[in-house]
């Protein structure tokens, strides 16, 4: 087996050595019930309540705006079904063409509900004109719902605008921050968005963890009913995989004034080289503002599924711009959003670096993409179209 390159962190992330450690204990031996009242559930509760602060700096919110759940798309969830509970008559959700399908499942749900939805577009960059945002707005919107930054392109909303405009008028708003946190600053304070979608597994914590920030002043109801997490999400806390959220969180933020640069240095060598010198590769999404470590390219001529069959030889894990599904291949939703053809979009690849990534992992990569993108072009019919290479 070659070693593993692992360039798909906005897929998941490893659990670096030190989250791993902080959560062995309540795993082991510190397995009280944070709502037990004897010495071991105390400690578990005092586990969450750092877990709390760690991750409430990292977005700079209050401890007590934090609600830990078991996902970012239990939070997503979450936020936008709590709007619509809190106000039942207004009956229209704002969200974009380009969400995560945590936001695009329960929308379209919530459509064959008798609810309204305006999909707001991007254009050919991925980015979103706020001006849009305030024309969609009407006395029936309960809530408006978008990214920070998108999971497949990096591509970052111009989230300090969207949270004045609804500010102005009156209409909460959601922000899924799942793939921002930990990439780019983030200060909840100062932005005035009321729900913000978090997940740990994003950030070298384990899966099956996430947090709801809903902002002091905003009202809330829960999804599920229940005493812990002072009854705005009840369920037994999963205390391990939180404390390792929380240690995540503090490992991310001190490592905010440097490592998105570093990694910014990384993915734009990458980038470039393959821009230089392999022909007909082309980059999806604005160059700036984007997340550092993501890199959504397009090279023409090449069925991106059989890539990544081929590249998962070499140990290189990436993802594709289009999604199998049913025995067909279905186009990335993100991606046609924008304007890029199918054939385009299922020519793409998405490349996600992370806090373990080195000059040497692009070194490697940059040798084996060239090489199969090579190949796979060499198998094609002439003017035809890609062909499925058996791996
Ligand atoms: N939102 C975005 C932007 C994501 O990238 C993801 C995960 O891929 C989610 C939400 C869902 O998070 P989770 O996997 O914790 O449910």
């Amino acid at each position: 087996m070659p070693d593993l390159l692992y360039l798909d962190h906005n897929a998941t992330t490893p659990i670096l050595p030190e989250v791993r450690d902080a959560m062995l204990p309540w795993l082991e031996n510190e397995f009280g019930n944070p709502s037990s009242v004897y010495s071991l559930g105390r400690r578990a509760s005092a586990a969450l309540t750092a877990a709390r602060e760690q991750v409430a700096a990292l977005v700079g919110a209050q401890p007590s705006e934090i609600i830990f759940n078991s996902c970012g798309t239990e939070a997503t969830n979450t936020a936008i079904l709590s709007a619509l509970a809190i106000d039942p008559d207004k009956r229209h959700i704002i969200t974009s063409t380009v969400e995560h399908s945590a936001t695009i499942k329960l929308c379209e749900h919530l459509a064959t509900r008798g609810y309204g939805i305006t999909w707001l577009p991007v254009d050919k960059d991925g980015l979103l004109d706020p001006a849009k945002l305030e024309a969609a707005i009407t006395s029936e919107t309960a809530v408006v719902s978008l990214l920070w930054a998108n999971n497949e392109t990096g591509v970052i909303f111009p989230v300090e605008e969207i949270a004045a405009i609804t500010a102005r008028k009156k209409v909460p708003l959601h922000l899924d921050a799942v793939q921002a946190a930990g990439k780019v600053p983030i200060n909840l304070a100062e932005l005035g968005a009321q729900y913000v979608s978090l997940s740990a597994h994003k950030l070298c914590a384990p899966k099956g963890v996430g947090a709801l920030y809903v902002n002091r002043r905003a009202r809330y109801t829960p999804l599920l009913r229940g005493s812990q997490e002072e009854s705005k999400r009840g369920g037994t806390q999963n205390v391990a995989s939180i404390v390792a959220f929380g240690k995540a969180s503090e490992l991310a933020l001190k490592s905010l004034p440097t490592h998105p640069e570093s990694i910014r240095a990384l993915r734009d060598r990458f980038e470039q080289t393959l821009i230089n010198t392999v022909e007909g590769v082309r980059r999806n999404g604005a160059d700036e503002p984007r997340l550092p470590n993501t890199s959504n390219l397009t090279f023409t001529a090449i069925e991106a599924e059989t890539a990544l069959l081929l590249f998962d030889k070499e140990g290189l894990c990436c993802s594709a711009g289009s999604a199998c599904s049913s025995g067909s291949i279905n186009p990335s939703h993100v991606l046609t959003a924008m304007g890029v053809t199918r054939d385009e979009a299922r020519a793409s690849l998405r490349f996600s670096l992370g806090r373990t990534t080195t000059e040497a992992d692009i070194d490697r990569a940059l040798e084996i993409i060239p090489r199969i993108v090579g190949k796979l072009r060499a198998a094609q019919p002439a003017g035809g179209s890609p062909v499925h290479i058996k791996s």
